[in-house]
């Protein structure tokens, strides 16, 4: 029986494993925290930092592969690992990803569109970008940022007094897009070849994922070219194993946003809405089976579920609706805004959901 670790044991490393055991997979997961989601279900477990290389290195001795679902494993930790076991989606994916102006720069090297953008670090590039790029453009920070954590959206000339703060650490500068809509791809790629998921379209609030509705509201021929140019992007970078990709869509024009090398909150309609699944994809990867090519099952609706609608998910799933699908990650501590579980409705239409459920949930 082969065993996959998990760098990180939240809710993605929840998924991964539940999906291992599924294929008869076993799952070890590292985190730093007792009681991660996924420990409930991993097979074994280490609670140690991500800095921690002994334990990192133990992980990897337990496991016939590793993967990761944190994005922020220091290099100088990973790269000598990578060298000495099985992490077949390797450090560059994580590297390319963990600094925005390198992602840009990188996604802009292999042929796709982003917004402009220039680095900032201190208040003269800052007035020196906002000179190129215009107004509105977003400052945010350029290293661990997440969830619109660490961002500033600048209307006029007086904003920029008020980035200053900001930029205690290194930042980039980008050109606002009034986007139609917001979107995302993922895909899963091994030697052979790439399989990617249906586009959905991505709803945030506060910077936070709040629903994703498969198909995306956009024409056949800029979600064939995204699918398209995102699975040419993978390969020409090189990348094995999983990778999310977030799109800005303004009429026929698709901007890089940013990406991911690990399964996505937009891509948790999978699990319900999908003949395979992304957390599934990913361990065939890693145990090297066969991708299998993944096709919608209906229109589907994925609603996050953050601390503030955990009562009223709780509830959806004591009434039992058919075709709809409640996951409670389990986590010990609520707070609003904390991604707590989501619930995926198939069947379900963006209109649909509008409609039957949206008032269910904190406006
Ligand atoms: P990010 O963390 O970069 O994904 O940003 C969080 C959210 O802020 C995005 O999902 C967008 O809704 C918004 N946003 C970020 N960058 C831009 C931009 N250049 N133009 C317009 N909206 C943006």
């Amino acid at each position: 029986m082969k065993t996959i670790g998990i760098i990180g044991g939240g809710q993605l490393g929840l998924m991964i494993a539940e999906q291992a055991h599924g294929l008869g997979v076993r799952a070890v997961a590292l985190d730093p925290t007792a009681d991660a989601p996924a420990f409930r279900v991993c097979d074994d477990h280490i609670v140690a930092a991500y800095d921690d290389a002994a334990a990192l290195e133990r992980l990897c001795r337990l496991c016939d592969v590793v993967t990761y679902e944190f994005e922020n494993v220091p290099g100088e930790i990973l790269i000598p690992l990578c060298e000495k076991y099985n992490i077949p989606q390797g450090y560059k994916p994580l590297y390319d990803s963990q600094d925005r102006l390198r992602e840009k720069t990188n996604a802009r090297n292999h042929g796709l569109q982003t917004p402009g953008f220039a680095a900032v670090d201190d208040e003269a590039s800052l007035r020196a970008a906002v000179r190129e790029l215009g107004l509105p453009a977003v400052l945010k920070t350029r290293t661990l940022g997440y969830d619109g954590h660490g961002q500033l959206v600048l209307k006029s000339e007086a904003d920029i007094e008020r980035a200053l703060p900001l930029l205690t650490v290194p930042c980039i500068l980008e050109e606002f897009i009034p986007f139609d809509s917001e979107a995302s791809i993922v895909m899963v790629a091994d030697r052979e070849r790439v399989v990617s998921f249906p586009v959905g379209r991505n709803i945030h609030r506060d910077g936070i994922l709040d629903l994703s509705i498969v198909p995306a509201a956009a024409s056949q021929e800029v979600l064939g070219r995204m699918k398209a140019q995102s699975e040419r992007f993978m390969r020409e970078c090189g990348y094995e194993g999983i990778l999310a990709i977030e799109y800005f869509i303004r009429g026929g024009e698709i901007y890089f946003n940013e990406m991911a090398p690990r399964p996505h909150n937009s891509g948790h309609y999978t699990i319900e809405g999908c003949t395979t699944n992304q957390f599934r994809e990913l361990v065939r990867y890693l145990i090297g089976e066969p991708l299998q090519e993944p096709r919608l099952v209906a229109p589907t609706v994925m609603k996050n579920i953050l601390g503030q609608d955990l009562d009223a998910a709780r509830v959806v799933e004591r009434e039992g609706h058919p075709n709809t699908y409640v996951h409670i990650y389990g986590k010990t501590e609520s707070r609003p805004k904390r991604k707590m579980g989501h619930i995926t409705f198939v069947g379900m239409t963006g209109e649909g959901y509008a409609k039957e459920w949206a008032d269910r949930f904190v406006k």
